[in-house]
């Protein structure tokens, strides 16, 4: 058993929030037995008692939001007031899959068909007995919730292994899940760092819902392989804002500048490239610095943004800038002077082309590249050339939804930001770099289950033919139906 540890601290005061076990794949293996009976007694509990549980769980962590979104700042860094809607968020996800897991998995009856009219058909959904979780910092409460709500309510048991960088939200969670459901280990946390959630991948979990980089997920990726485990990958983006003459331009400025800032830039979602119509180009960004001009990052609650979590990332942040420009980018507000470590200033930079690393991958700070573009197909070109395909937003009085029936990623906002995180409703996921499968709405339900098809005889078919005692009239008969049935 190992005795390592590690320490979780402030970003930017360097404070220690705790010190933690660095768990390895031996009391893995045991933290997934203990969460594999712990998914029977919550399985045998039923879709009722599992609701008002939830439910509790819920209420709970509502009372405790304070709490809580102290404890996100601490870890991450970010102002008190983001994290509490960073936790109001993960809450409205909890309340919406407690209260949906019955009426989307209950149990769906299907139509047998002529052929088959004397079966009665339906497919269970159920669920696979231990999800391992694995998420990043940047969100800790709310993206690994999308998650861990979701295996629940599906009738699963969750083990989690939250980042190196905030271990402490991921064990309050699940303490107050124990103080809801005290008879088993429900929900079970094993800090450490990426070797642990190795371990979790090789373990045996039915599966792996990972939130991470896209390069982490496809090592994830590469070992659920050695056991065909399935996984669901939620990785970075490069979304794109798509700004056409007929936007409300105050509003589109505000809302990208937030996107692409808030939290540091260090959304999975963030707004990092624009493109933007020629006849409105310098409005926007004229409107656009404005914005940005009044932001000013820091650790008091007055901040806009906090610090860069991890330290390293600024490296990233800077090589992007510092490419934008020698290949150039027009810096419009900010520059490599804007990096102060452990804070990053606001960054504009227009005319980025489009094979600079700022604009191909994925920067993870408060920087927008402003490209013009000569017409919306352009715009949807381009956003569309990313190896990635997270979300997008886009802004259009008149063709916003037109527009977004055009885009190659998994979630669009119309004359607005982000507001797919908020509707529970709705699945959020990616395709291409930012990877596959969907947490929220009912997919999110979905993904937790397998399907179990039933069939089962009724009555005593008119045509038997899964039988060596099959006549020649049989089969005449079956031809001849199957001619009417599907011949014309
Ligand atoms: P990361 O890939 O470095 O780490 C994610 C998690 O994977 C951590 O818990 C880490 O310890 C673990 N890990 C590392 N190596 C592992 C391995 N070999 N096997 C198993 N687990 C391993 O990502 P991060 O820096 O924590 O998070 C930032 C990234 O997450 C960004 O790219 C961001 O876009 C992405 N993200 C995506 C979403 C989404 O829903 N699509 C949401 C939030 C963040």
């Amino acid at each position: 058993m190992s005795t390592e540890t590690f320490v979780s601290s402030h970003p930017a005061t360097g404070h220690e929030v705790g010190r933690f076990p660095i768990t390895d794949s031996e009391q893995v293996e045991r933290t997934v037995e203990s969460a594999a009976n712990a998914a029977i007694w919550w399985q045998a509990l039923g879709w009722k008692a599992r609701e008002s549980k939830l439910l509790a769980w819920n209420a709970l962590l509502t009372q405790r939001i304070d709490e809580i979104s102290e404890l996100i700042s601490n870890e991450t860094g970010k102002p008190v007031s983001d994290a509490r809607l960073e936790a109001t968020l993960a809450i409205g996800h909890l309340s919406w899959a407690a209260k949906h897991a019955h009426k989307v998995l209950g149990g769906d009856a299907r139509p047998p068909g002529l052929l088959m009219a004397n079966m009665g058909a339906r497919v269970d959904r159920v669920p696979f007995g231990v999800i391992g979780v694995i998420g990043p910092w940047n969100y800790p409460l709310f993206t690994p919730m999308g998650s861990i709500a979701y295996a629940l309510a599906a009738g699963n048991a969750v083990v989690f292994k939250p980042s190196e960088y905030t271990p402490a939200v991921a064990l309050y969670l699940s303490s107050t899940l124990s103080e809801i459901v005290p008879e088993v280990p429900l929900l079970q946390v094993i800090t450490g760092h990426g070797a642990t959630g190795q371990a979790l991948c090789r373990s045996k979990v039915g599966k792996i819902a990972f939130t991470g980089s896209t390069a982490t997920a496809k090592k994830v990726a590469a070992v659920c392989a050695e056991s065909l485990k399935p996984m669901i990958a939620e990785c970075g983006g490069k979304d794109a804002v798509i700004v056409a003459s007929d936007a409300n331009l105050a509003l589109a400025a505000e809302q990208t500048v937030w996107a692409a800032m808030s939290n540091a830039g260090q959304s999975c979602i963030a707004a990092e490239r624009v493109y933007v119509e020629r006849s409105v180009a310098a409005e926007f960004i004229r409107l656009s610095s404005q914005v940005a001009e009044t932001l000013k990052p820091g650790s008091d609650a007055k901040s806009s943004y906090g610090a860069a979590t991890m330290a390293s990332q600024i490296d990233i942040v800077e090589a992007h800038i510092k490419d934008a420009i020698t290949r150039g980018g027009r810096l419009v507000m900010g520059g490599e002077e804007s990096v102060q470590r452990p804070y990053v200033y606001p960054v504009i930079i227009a005319d980025v082309p489009e094979d600079s690393i700022a604009m191909t991958e994925e920067t993870f700070g408060p920087t927008i590249c402003i490209n013009t573009v000569d017409s919306i197909d352009e715009a949807i070109r381009l956003s569309n050339e990313s190896r990635y395909g997270l979300g997008a937003s886009v802004w259009s009085k008149h063709h916003g939804d037109e527009i977004a029936s055009k885009l190659h990623c998994g979630m669009v906002s119309v004359n607005s930001t982000f507001a797919f995180t908020a509707v529970a409703s709705v699945p959020f996921g990616g395709v291409g770099d930012s990877g596959y499968g969907r947490i929220h709405g009912p997919e999110g339900l979905l993904e937790f289950t397998f399907a179990r098809s039933v069939v089962s005889r009724r009555f005593k078919p008119p045509l038997s033919f899964t039988t060596f005692k099959r006549t020649a009239k049989t089969d005449s008969t079956i031809k001849r139906l199957v001619k009417i049935l599907h011949g014309r």
